[in-house]
């Protein structure tokens, strides 16, 4: 059982209850769609690197520069993801230390705000990130947000705002990067903004990242100080977070990371990084890149083409939005009707969504596993056509179920073997 490393079978000995929830969570993905947007499937070599015994080595600081001794083996698998990031990336500086995204995003602020300062990042409520200055967060409470949104009419970032917002609130920082946003970011235009008030430009590329390694989309390295995201959305790597930017701003990220919002790495996950890096270093990765894409497309027309509105009219990256009230259909019932015929995907609001996030009027989908999987713009096609039959009608749940898992019996995310 190499999913759970070399001692699988010894889990089951000594602890059948956690190794019963490690295998009914592999029959759960192996038994239905997964359109989550922001999930995927790491390979089996990430896994093992994952289950490996540098999850037990402490190793505070950086490497050639720690605090612990012994550390000379687990430096190695941090330079390599360095390595590995700086060349895959273009990046002048890599930190691999980041626990998640989130702790990606407080180092970040860390590095370049104080306690009160004024940042100008995207609404919440329109495809932003909770760490993005959500009263809820500690972005929220620490600093002074000031969030732009998109237009009503293109349901696209209006970039007049954010030079207007810019201009009149002087961010210290501006923030780009989305959960929810299908279409392409224009970081030379931001990149500009931030230059006319003397601003840091951050972007948070979490989901879309891999697909910017595989070069599907174009890359926020060029133009912004800091890049931060995370591994295991598009880049298909393990849990876990990372920040590019530039030689001038080195020390300070790295300091903000160490000792200032973490203590000790997660070797084991810098490893599993390392080996993520190395897998979208390949030319099979630029063409899941490009399959991601292309698939996210056919998946958007498909289920335009059932009477759901894409946000924007379409989509350029792996995920899309959907208005549902063509249907009469809110998007909590929908993710609950999916659900019920073993296809996952979840609710999100849209932009000036009259209902709130419990209920929502949308939906958002994704190809990232779908594609892992070795599917395509056939499969996106019916994938298309079952949502919307079992969101226009939940007593297809049992057809569309059968359906479903015949689909997935073709193409599994993990050999069943293992
Ligand atoms: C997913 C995401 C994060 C948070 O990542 P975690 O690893 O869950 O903390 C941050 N920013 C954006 C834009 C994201 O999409």
């Amino acid at each position: 059982m190499p999913f759970y490393g070399p001692d699988f079978a010894r889990l089951q000995r000594q602890d059948p209850e956690v190794a019963r929830i490690l295998l009914d969570e592999l029959a759960r993905v192996r038994g239905g769609l997964q359109l989550i947007a922001s999930e995927n499937f790491t390979s089996p070599a990430v896994l093992a690197a994952l289950g490996s015994t540098l999850t037990n080595k402490y190793a505070e600081g950086y490497p050639g520069r720690r605090y612990h001794g012994g550390c000379e083996v687990v430096d190695r698998a941090e330079y390599l993801a360095i390595e590995r990031a700086r060349a895959l990336f273009g990046a002048e500086h890599a930190n691999v230390q980041p626990h998640s995204g989130a702790s990606a995003n407080l180092a970040a602020y860390a590095a370049l705000l104080q306690p009160g300062d004024t940042m100008l990042a995207m609404a919440l409520e329109h495809g932003g990130h909770l760490t993005h200055g959500s009263k809820v967060n500690f972005s929220g409470r620490w600093f002074d947000v000031v969030a732009y949104g998109v237009r009503r009419d293109t349901e696209l970032i209006d970039y007049d705002e954010v030079r207007d917002l810019a201009l009149r609130h002087q961010p210290k920082v501006v923030v780009c990067g989305a959960t929810a946003y299908p279409r392409l970011i224009d970081f030379a235009v931001l990149r500009d903004i931030a230059d006319e008030v003397g601003a840091w430009l951050l972007a948070d590329v979490a989901h879309t990242i891999g697909l910017m390694a595989g070069g599907a989309i174009p890359s926020a390295v060029p133009y912004a100080d800091v890049v931060t995201f995370t591994t295991h959305k598009a880049l298909r790597g393990p849990r876990g977070g990372a920040i590019l930017c530039t030689a001038e701003l080195a020390r300070r990220i790295d300091r903000a990371v160490f000792p200032f919002v973490q203590d000790g790495p997660q070797m084991h996950t810098i490893a599993a990084k390392a080996v993520a890096f190395g897998e979208a270093l390949r030319p099979e990765f630029a063409a899941y890149a490009a399959a991601v894409v292309a698939n996210s497309r056919a998946l958007c027309e498909a289920l335009a083409a059932e009477g759901m509105r894409p946000v924007t009219g379409g989509t350029d990256n792996h995920l899309a939005l959907f208005d549902l009230r063509p249907l009469g259909v809110s998007g909590a019932e929908a993710e609950h009707r999916c659900a019920a015929a073993g296809i996952t995907l979840n609710r999100n609001v849209i932009p000036y969504d009259p209902e709130p996030p419990s209920a929502t009027s949308g939906i958002r989908v994704g190809t990232l596993c779908v594609t892992t999987q070795g599917m395509g713009p056939e499969e996106m096609k019916e994938v298309g056509s079952l949502v919307a039959r079992v969101v226009r009608d939940r007593e297809s749940a049992a057809a569309v179920r059968a359906r479903v898992s015949s689909m997935v019996a073709i193409h599994q995310p993990y050999p069943s073997d293992l």
